[in-house]
């Protein structure tokens, strides 16, 4: 038991901490087999970190889906058709609040609460809730993210200017009147150094490695939904005919100052950011190699360069946390816990994490093809004991490289990386070996509510789309 809680009041089978997008993800799944559960937000309303009132939200005003609309949504949920290729985060938290509603989920969600500390009890799990209430339950969903633990590096050397990591950084207004530094060009960092570039004094952005940068569009149609859609290629085959695209349409980014990639195509997260490349080629913002140090009003760089800044942003990532479980529960690496197939602890039965995955594809469709097979396995423990002893000794021993073709570059964000194809592909062998339905289209109509009917008032962009 949590030390000084209170004995554990009998709840509903499932907890789920959090109601972002994954958390509305596997709450519809348990809502429509009949799987009681409870569900835990720390904030005021679901949305996770697209909500930008959400405290300590990495999210900023300028933010973009960097996968697009038609692959990019919940199962059977599509996005709006008057959206964007690149939905904006205003838009992405309206869908996901009008998800919420559609499935009725909001009633289950106990608002303002946060959980303060989980552990097993017995053959279950014991909750405290912040204000001290302590729960039981038979399972236990972290779906908390990885964007609330900022990464941040440190430097030798003192420095006159302000430092932040790029989690507290909301609107280009910050920029105006600075000269601006932004470390890292994953694609928040990719994302920030442009608005640096268009309302900065001065903007630059340190790069450690070369990155490839793709396109959003090609042939017209985002690069993901090509990718998905378009001709289905073997990676020997693809990576040479991709290399040999980006080559006619971007070119030698060392010309801009950027480092040549060090890696092969598809061997790293990918940068999905053309705008960058446009300020480099005019001029908007440099491009520099990794920091050495900083010097009073200047920071070094490696090259012996020296830059004056008034402002630097560590754009360097999160660490993914599960700060209310203890640490021991999971096996960490790199920072990142390892579960089977992302999401099952293989130690503590009836532990599971959803979202807490590196992957080359959209978040949503994947959450639900998880949120899938954890409620089976879960409805399986009431009604086929037999198959869910049989799903626990794949849990315990079944070790499948999801990998793919992908042979990552060796950094953390890149430890247990997943190839999206190869993932799918196991997943829906396991289905059929299982025995599990499978996801269809239709699956979840008999737990729709009429839209908006359980749900706070509609967001002001729906309504104007109403109206
Ligand atoms: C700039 C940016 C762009 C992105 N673009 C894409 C994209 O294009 N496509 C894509 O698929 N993904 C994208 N992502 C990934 C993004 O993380 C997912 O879209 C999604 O938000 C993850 O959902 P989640 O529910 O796992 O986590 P979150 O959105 O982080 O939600 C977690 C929720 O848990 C709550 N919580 C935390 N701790 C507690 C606690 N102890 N008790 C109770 N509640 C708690 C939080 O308040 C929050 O509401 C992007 C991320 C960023 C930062």
């Amino acid at each position: 038991m949590a030390s000084g809680a209170t004995a554990a009041t009998p709840s509903p089978t499932v907890c789920i901490v959090g109601a972002g997008p994954a958390g509305l993800s596997i709450a519809r799944a348990l809502k429509a087999r009949g799987i009681a559960y409870e569900q835990f937000e720390r904030h005021c309303d679901v949305g996770g970190i697209w909500d930008m009132s959400n405290p300590g939200t990495p999210m900023y005003r300028s933010a973009h889906f960097i996968s697009s609309r038609n692959t990019s949504g919940f199962y059977d949920f599509p996005m709006p058709t008057d959206y964007p290729d690149y939905p904006s985060n205003r838009q992405i938290l309206d869908y996901t609040r009008s998800f919420a509603r559609a499935f009725g989920l909001y009633d289950a969600i106990r608002f303002g609460t946060a959980v303060e500390h989980a552990e097993q009890d017995g053959d279950g799990w014991s909750v405290r809730l912040a204000g001290g209430e302590t729960r039981r339950y038979t399972a236990l969903v972290c779906a908390t993210g990885v964007n609330w633990s900022p990464r941040l590096p440190r430097h030798p050397g003192t420095f006159n200017g302000e430092i932040r990591h790029s989690v507290s950084y909301k609107s280009a207004d910050e920029f105006r009147g600075k000269r601006v530094l932004v470390i890292g060009a994953g694609n928040s960092g990719a994302d920030i150094a442009c608005d640096a570039a268009a309302n900065a004094d001065a903007a630059f952005i340190s790069v450690r490695r070369g990155y490839h940068f793709i396109p959003k569009h090609i042939f017209g149609v985002p690069a993901d939904e090509f990718g998905e859609k378009g001709p289905q290629m073997p990676m020997w085959l693809e990576r040479p005919l991709f290399t040999a695209l980006l080559k006619m349409v971007v070119g030698d980014v060392t010309r801009w100052g950027l480092p040549k990639p060090d890696h092969r195509l598809f061997e790293s997260h990918p940068l999905l950011n053309t705008q960058l490349l446009h300020y480099l080629q005019h001029g908007d913002i440099g491009a520099r190699g990794d920091v050495e140090r900083y010097d009073g009003d200047e920071v070094v760089f490696r090259d012996g360069t020296r830059e004056r800044i008034d402002l630097v942003l560590y754009a360097t990532g999160y660490d993914m946390k599960i700060p209310y479980v203890p640490d021991d529960y999971f096996d960490w690496a790199g920072g990142r816990p390892q579960m089977y197939l992302t999401a099952f602890n293989r130690r503590h039965r009836n532990l599971f994490g959803l979202g807490y995955l590196e992957i080359n594809s959209s978040a949503y469709t994947l959450f639900d093809r998880i949120s899938h097979m954890v409620a089976q396995y879960l409805e399986d423990q009431q009604q086929a004991p037999q198959r869910a002893a049989a799903f626990d000794a794949l849990i315990r021993d079944d070790r499948p490289v999801l990998s793919g073709p992908l042979k990552m570059v060796d950094s953390d964000r890149h430890k247990g990386y997943l190839d999206a194809a190869t993932y799918k592909r196991y997943i829906e062998t396991l289905r059929k070996r299982m025995g599990w339905p499978a996801l269809v289209p239709g699956c979840y109509d008999r737990i729709r509510v009429a839209a908006g009917a359980t749900a706070p008032a509609a967001s002001a962009a729906e309504q104007e789309r109403a109206a």
